[in-house]
């Protein structure tokens, strides 16, 4: 059994003022919760794994350096993201990988040092819109899966979550043939690269406008685990009939 997983991307977005928001989402939890995992900006991480103790919900950064401290200014290290109480960081978003450059190797050396603190990587990857309409989107994938992805990876270190990148903040979601189609294809590869116990094991996201109104057409598909959720994280309101749907599901 995997686990179900519902995981929110903040962004740049969130003063002090938006911790509210995680103790609403805390109260308003169904009786049977999947993973919640909020993914706060980095200012706001000792503060929301205050705000979420003694409640199931999780608290993740939205990225981390390759090393553990040094010379590199405005960065953070995923040691300083274990000491802040959170347990996930998200890698290798297409944000994070069409401004600042990064590569699959980058997303593979952070994951390392994710786990080295004892974090769960999340790491994302995803087609651009013209890489779909090229009919290349598996070989993207397997080619970011493979690139992206050590060689020790397991079920408790390791999520991913596929965010097709013209589906992120667009409103535009791929249909449910889509989605199933390249989540087939990513447990298989999985499977092949790491053996049938790991590679059915590991919890695959889908993200890309997710919202209360899709959540249950999407969670539906057999090998989608749960979700990635940029905007509709925000509020407490938004965020929690997703979760709601994907604990019954
Ligand atoms: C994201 O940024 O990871 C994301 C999925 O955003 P949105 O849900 O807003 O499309």
């Amino acid at each position: 059994m995997r686990p179900k997983i519902a995981a929110g991307n903040w962004k740049m977005n969130g003063t002090a003022a938006a911790l509210t928001e995680l103790h609403s989402l805390a109260t308003g939890l169904p009786e049977n919760p999947p993973q919640v995992v909020i993914c706060p900006p980095s200012t706001l991480l000792f503060r929301a794994t205050d705000a979420t103790h003694g409640s199931p919900i999780q608290i993740g950064a939205q990225d981390c350096h390759t090393e553990g401290a040094g010379a590199y200014t405005g960065d953070i290290s995923a040691t300083m993201v274990a000491d802040s109480g959170a347990t996930h960081v998200i890698l290798g978003h297409s944000e994070r990988r069409d401004a600042h450059r990064e590569t699959d190797a980058d997303v593979q050396a952070k994951t390392c040092a994710a786990w080295a603190a004892g974090l769960t990587a999340i790491v994302c990857i995803g087609e651009s819109e013209a890489e779909r309409d090229a009919d290349q989107t598996l070989d993207v994938i397997g080619a970011q899966l493979d690139g992206s992805l050590p060689d020790a990876v397991d079920a408790e270190n390791t999520v991913i979550a596929y965010e097709p990148i013209w589906a992120i903040g667009t409103g535009k979601v791929p249909s449910i043939a889509q989605i199933e189609e390249v989540h087939d294809f990513m447990r298989a590869r999985l499977t092949d690269r790491f053996g049938a116990e790991i590679g059915n094991a590991l919890p695959l996201l889908y993200g890309g406008s997710v919202k209360a109104a899709n959540a249950v057409e999407i969670f539906a598909v057999e090998n989608v685990d749960g979700a990635l959720v940029g905007g509709a994280s925000l509020k407490a309101e938004d965020f929690a009939p997703i979760v709601a749907a994907l604990a019954q599901s």
